[in-house]
């Protein structure tokens, strides 16, 4: 899979180097390309923001070096352009795994109080929304986009088992995990985690995975 992500902030996305995600990208497994709106800036001054129309407080990404900076790294519209916007389709696990079927996206970042409304007519297939709350930029948005697909691509996580096995995977929350020591803090390790019977285990990692779902997330099994 090959992403690639528009920014006013490249600087940002350093922290994809790191752990897990870092490794994938090192072993080639996907690609990140980290390109810097401002660089298509026809202004002598690489401005990329403007006052809005209307009035209004903030200010507006103005729409030439945006439009610009899609424009010529997907020349094909080959690529799924994704805008991060607090307006968009809000970001779960069913998305993430939709997305991660994906060969090529591209992430579009906002800032200010957000990019020229024709930008996103023109240019956008979907905007995307991580979740009901203001950001900054979209920059943090799609690190968490980023990190939530890549952990969809095979080979990016140890095991398959993995994400299969995970909250919301089968619309439910996990079941509690433990490890050493046995005892801690005079709390015990429940019995049947001890037991060596696996059949067991598995009923009572989905009774406890329904017991949480049901306490913390009834929404979800309202879903089913
Ligand atoms: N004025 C916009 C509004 O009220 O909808 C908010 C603009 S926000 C300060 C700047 C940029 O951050 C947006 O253009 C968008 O790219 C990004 N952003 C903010 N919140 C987001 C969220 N919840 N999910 C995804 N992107 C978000």
């Amino acid at each position: 899979m090959k992403i690639k992500v528009l920014t006013l902030f490249p600087e940002i996305y350093s922290s994809l180097n790191v752990s897990i995600i870092g490794k994938a990208l090192e072993k080639g497994v996907f690609e990140t390309d980290i390109i810097n709106i401002r660089d298509y800036s026809c202004d002598k001054h690489k401005k990329c923001d403007d006052y809005p129309y209307g009035g209004g407080v903030g200010m507006v990404m103005t729409p030439q070096p945006l439009h610009d900076a899609i424009v010529k790294n997907d020349p094909n519209h080959e690529f799924l352009r994704i805008y991060l916007s607090p307006k968009g389709q809000t970001l779960n696990q069913n998305l993430v795994e939709k997305l991660a079927k994906k060969d090529k996206i591209m992430l579009i970042n906002g800032s200010y109080e957000g990019v020229d409304q024709r930008v996103i007519d023109l240019d956008v297939d979907m905007e995307l929304s991580i979740g009901d709350y203001v950001l900054t930029s979209g920059d943090l948005a799609s690190l968490v986009v980023i990190n939530c697909v890549a952990r969809y691509i095979p080979s990016v996580l140890g095991s398959s088992e993995s994400v299969s096995d995970e909250s919301f995977a089968k619309g439910m929350l996990e079941y509690p995990h433990y490890t050493r020591p046995q005892v801690f803090e005079n709390l015990s390790v429940p019995d049947v985690l001890l037991s060596g019977n696996h059949a067991e285990i598995k009923r009572w990692r989905e009774q406890k995975s329904k017991e949480i779902t049901q306490k913390k997330r009834p929404d979800l099994l309202e879903k089913e």
